[in-house]
Order: C-alpha cells, then sequence, then structure tokens
C-alpha cells in the first residue's frame, strides 16, 4: 500500500466548508460526504498531500477536497481488487445476488440523501438527481436477478464418447472510467453487472463528481459487499491519465469499461492493446430527432423536450439535431418554442427549476460558441440564445430555425440547452441527414405510418432507436452505440456478457 494512510472514513469539513453548504442539498447523514478513496476497505486521506477540489456548479463554491490519487494509489486499488477476486469469484451466483440487494435496498433508503448529494456536485434539478438514483438502484436490482442466470451451455457432440460444454465465467479485474453528467447512474451500471458476474472493480469517477461515487460505495460497504470488491479512486483531470495508464498497464486488469467522450475513448482502446483487455466503450454521440409529417406533433414536442432538455442537454443520446419535414416545420418550431420558453432555471438548491447550470466554464463556453456560430452561419433565433441572467455557467433554454450542415452544432456535440432546428423534404433526405455523422448512439422519429416506422428504424445507424419515445434508457434493453460512438453493451441480459468470457469444456473418453 506504499504511503496510503489508513485512517477510518469520514468527513472532515472545515466550519467555512459547511458554512457554504447550501441546507436543501446536504445530505441528512453527514457521513456520506467523504473526503477519502476507497482502497481495499480502507478509506483513504493521504496521497502525498495532493488533493483537489470538487466545486458547486451553481456558483462555483467550494465544497470539498478530495484526496488526488495517481499511478501510486491506482496500482494499489489494483493489488487490492486482484487479492479480493478469488473469494468474490468463488461466491455463488445467489450469495452475489444477495448482497447486490442489500445494496439496492441501501441505495433506495438514501435516495434523497444521494440526490441532494450530486445536485451539488453536478448542479442538476433535484427532481432529475432522484431519478438518476433510482435508476443506479435499478441496474443494482436487474444484476442481482441476472447473477442467479449465468446460465452455460451444453452443445450436441458432433463424435461419440465427448461431451461439450460451455460454462460463462468472470473476465477477472475491471476498471470503470466515468464521466460527470450521470455519476451515479453510469457508475452503477458498470459496477452492478460486474460484480453479479464475479469480477471485482477499480473506478475513477469524473473529477467534477467524485462524491456520489464515494457515497454509493460506502453503501456497498454497508451493505456488506466485502473490502477489495469495490474501489474507488478519486483523481483531478491532471492525474486522470496517470489512474487510466496505470490500470492500461496492469496485466491483472483484465478489463476496460469507459464512458466519455470519443477521443479519451479511442487514447484508452489504443492504450490497452498491449495487455488485451476487454473492451467496453460508451463514447460521443451526436443524435438526431427526427418529426416526419405524419407525426402526433404535440407529443413529438413533448418528446424533444425530455431528449434535449433532461440534465440542461448535458446527456451523451441527447437529442443534438431536431430535423423536421417542411410541411409541418413552422407548426412544430411554433409548438417547441412555445414550450421552452416556460422552461425555468436555478441552482438545485432552489428546489423546483426545471434546468440547472452547465457543469463548468469549459461546457458553457462551448455552448456559447456553438450558438454563435450557428447565428453567424444564417440560425434564427427562435428563444433563448444567451448566458441566463443568474450569471456563473447558465444558459437560456435556446432554439434556432433554420440550422444547415455547416454549422458547428451539426457535427459536434453541443452538450447543453440548445435546439437546432433542420428542416428537410423528403424520408430518404431525412436519413442521410440523420447518418451523416461519424457517431451512433441515438436516433429518434416520430411518424404514425407504419411501413416508413419500419423503413426508417431499419435505415438508421445507431445503437439505440427511440420510435415515438424521447426517452428510451432502461435497465432491462442494451445500451450502447455503434460506429464512433464506441461498443459493448450495457444493461439487460447483454450487459452480464460483457464482463463474462465463454469457457469451452471439451469432455472426451466417455466411451464405455
Ligand atoms: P468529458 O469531456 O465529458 O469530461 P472525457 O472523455 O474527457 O469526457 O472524460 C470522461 C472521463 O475520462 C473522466 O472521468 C475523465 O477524468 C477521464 N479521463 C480523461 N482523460 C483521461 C485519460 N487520459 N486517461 C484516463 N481517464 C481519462
Amino acid at each position: 500500500m506504499g504511503t496510503l494512510a489508513r485512517q477510518p472514513a469520514g468527513p472532515d469539513l472545515s466550519d467555512r466548508q459547511t458554512k457554504q453548504r447550501s441546507r436543501p442539498l446536504q445530505p441528512s447523514r453527514a457521513d456520506l460526504v467523504i473526503d477519502r478513496a476507497l482502497i481495499g476497505g480502507r478509506w483513504v486521506s493521504e496521497v502525498g498531500g495532493r488533493t483537489f477540489a470538487v466545486l458547486d456548479p451553481a456558483d462555483g463554491s467550494h465544497v470539498i477536497d478530495v484526496p488526488d490519487c495517481g499511478a501510486t494509489e491506482a496500482s494499489a486499488a489494483a493489488d487490492c481488487a486482484a487479492n479480493a477476486l478469488r473469494d468474490w469469484s468463488a461466491r455463488t451466483g445467489k450469495e452475489r445476488s444477495q448482497l447486490l440487494r442489500q445494496w439496492h435496498g441501501a441505495l433506495l433508503a438514501h435516495q434523497e440523501d444521494l440526490a441532494r448529494l450530486l445536485s451539488r456536485e453536478q448542479g442538476k434539478p433535484l427532481a432529475e438527481s432522484r431519478g438518476e438514483v433510482a435508476a443506479g438502484a435499478a441496474y443494482v436490482e436487474w444484476f442481482a436477478e441476472e447473477a442467479k442466470r449465468a446460465y452455460g451451455d451444453v452443445i450436441p457432440e458432433p463424435t461419440r464418447g465427448r461431451k461439450l460444454i460451455v460454462v460463462k465465467e468472470p473476465v477477472g479485474v475491471v476498471a470503470a472510467i466515468t464521466p460527470w453528467n450521470f455519476p451515479i447512474a453510469i457508475l452503477a451500471r458498470k459496477i452492478a453487472p460486474a460484480l453479479a458476474a464475479g469480477c471485482t472493480i477499480v473506478a475513477k469517477p469524473a473529477e467534477d463528481t467524485p462524491l456520489s461515487a464515494l457515497a454509493i460505495a460506502r453503501l456497498a460497504e454497508e451493505a456488506g459487499i466485502p473490502a477489495g470488491v469495490i474501489n474507488i479512486v478519486p483523481a483531478s483531470r491532471h492525474r486522470a491519465g496517470e489512474v487510466g495508464d496505470a490500470w492500461l498497464q496492469d496485466f491483472r486488469v483484465r478489463k476496460l469499461t469507459f464512458t466519455g467522450s470519443t477521443a479519451v475513448g479511442k487514447s484508452l482502446a489504443r492504450g490497452s492493446a498491449d495487455t488485451l483487455k476487454k473492451l467496453s466503450l460508451e463514447l460521443g454521440g451526436n443524435s438526431p430527432f427526427i418529426i416526419f409529417d405524419d407525426a402526433d406533433l404535440d407529443a413529438a414536442v413533448a418528446g424533444t423536450m425530455a431528449s434535449k432538455f433532461r440534465n440542461t442537454g448535458q446527456t451523451c443520446i441527447c437529442a443534438n439535431r431536431i430535423l423536421v419535414q417542411g410541411s409541418v416545420y413552422a407548426a412544430f418550431a411554433e409548438k417547441l418554442t412555445a414550450a421552452v420558453s416556460r422552461l425555468t432555471v436555478g441552482p438545485a438548491a432552489s428546489g423546483d427549476a426545471d434546468q440547472g447550470p452547465l457543469i463548468n466554464d469549459r461546457a458553457r463556453i462551448k455552448v456559447e460558441q456553438h450558438v454563435h456560430d450557428a447565428l453567424g452561419r444564417g440560425a434564427r433565433l427562435l428563444t433563448g440564445g444567451k448566458r441566463h441572467r443568474l450569471g456563473g455557467n447558465f444558459y437560456e433554454p435556446t432554439v434556432l430555425g433554420e440550422a444547415n450542415p455547416s454549422m458547428r452544432l451539426a457535427s459536434e456535440e453541443t452538450f447543453g440547452p440548445v435546439a437546432p432546428l433542420f428542416r428537410f423534404e423528403t424520408e430518404s433526405e431525412a436519413i442521410a441527414l440523420a447518418n451523416d455523422t461519424p457517431f451512433g448512439l441515438a436516433s429518434y422519429f416520430y411518424a404514425r405510418d407504419i411501413g416508413r416506422v419500419w423503413r426508417v428504424a431499419q435505415a438508421l445507424e445507431a445503437g439505440t432507436i427511440g420510435i415515438n419515445e424521447g426517452i428510451i434508457t432502461t435497465e432491462v434493453a442494451p445500451f450502447g452505440g455503434v460506429k464512433a460512438s464506441g461498443y459493448g453493451r450495457e444493461g439487460s441480459k447483454y450487459g452480464l456478457e460483457d464482463y463474462q468470457h465463454l469457457k469451452y469444456l471439451c469432455m472426451g473418453g466417455l466411451s464405455a
């Protein structure tokens, strides 16, 4: 464990920090606000005196300092996960299932505290945070059930005197690297299948949002999940590469699961080549959202609002390009603009706003640049279009008309509350526009004609398709992308397979 101090877990908030907390976002259990790393069951505060600050995105205020782990701590965590693997993988699926169920119960029992913590560090409205905790818990419940159903196979033998059997085994130690936009749900949907399959895990949460990850790990510990099975190594952006490299180079880490940008995903894929890890990469998107002339327009507006403005537009599967057929363009634009104009904006602590702040300056500047670029290339401003009067990283919910493919927002994820409307005339034009991107995470369309529904669903190049639905993620269905959006699937029965390998047993000499 090198220089790692062994200390009991617990927050060490100064008076100043405590005063800075906005009361509505204060968890009732103060010990869920954790300023430590979790390595082999030890809550570690000392990593050579290095820390980084977690900030409240609503006002930039300081929340807490967290250890800034590096290669030493990452390797120590991998040691612990490797040591814990023997016992954890030897347990029956039913035993692992029972512990995952306990964890699921603990997450729901602390839903409000976790939601407050999540809103504090991530900025999303409390109602959305509560929903995210429930969604994260649902993945844990689902994989608790799947842990008991990791069936193998018996293959009819082609030769007498043999039996051919296929068993599923855990891949081993898993490394998870996760983003800030859904810090609980995305981590839960990686930890839960890993543990269900019999793997142990080392995880690095995003630098903006380490607190949610640490809190759910504390609840896993309380639920009885043994030391070393889940290890959480927070790191600043500056040290993220060091932690990632330590795991990439470690042959005992047999799988990497990553959600984040395509650029970082590609570099992790390259970095994993020497140790030939199994990979799941859930990368960037550029989702088209198509409104055909036979759509139920009110339903299409509701779906667009849900898809585009959830989490203040900071969702990898959110509508990035809204394509509207010419004959319904004006009516749709008017209805959408009216709905967007009604959205309220405010800090999560205010309790009732529809939209929160963007996560940080970098995110807000990108949104400003996209809108500025679009307006310079002929977009029409229908509502919003500038920083919100609350200042900081708050941005007005925005609709832009007459968007075109020359604009940056056509080829890059805006990741903010901006809905650009592109006009098209024919079905084939819509499909060509929709697929004109290297990405393929999610696509959506609204139409009623059954022939069109089937044709378009087949033609769209994406791993996930919403048909007359704007919110499609659920723990029971496979989530993931194609093309530059990556590979691997999360959730559903397929999600477990990403954490298993097949072992084929050929038993011979069985003839009498
Ligand atoms: P975003 O732009 O949304 O922050 P990123 O892909 O940059 O998306 O980050 C997603 C996650 O990947 C975060 O946890 C971040 O710290 C981590 N990360 C970024 N660069 C690296 C790297 N070189 N090695 C390992 N992890 C990284």
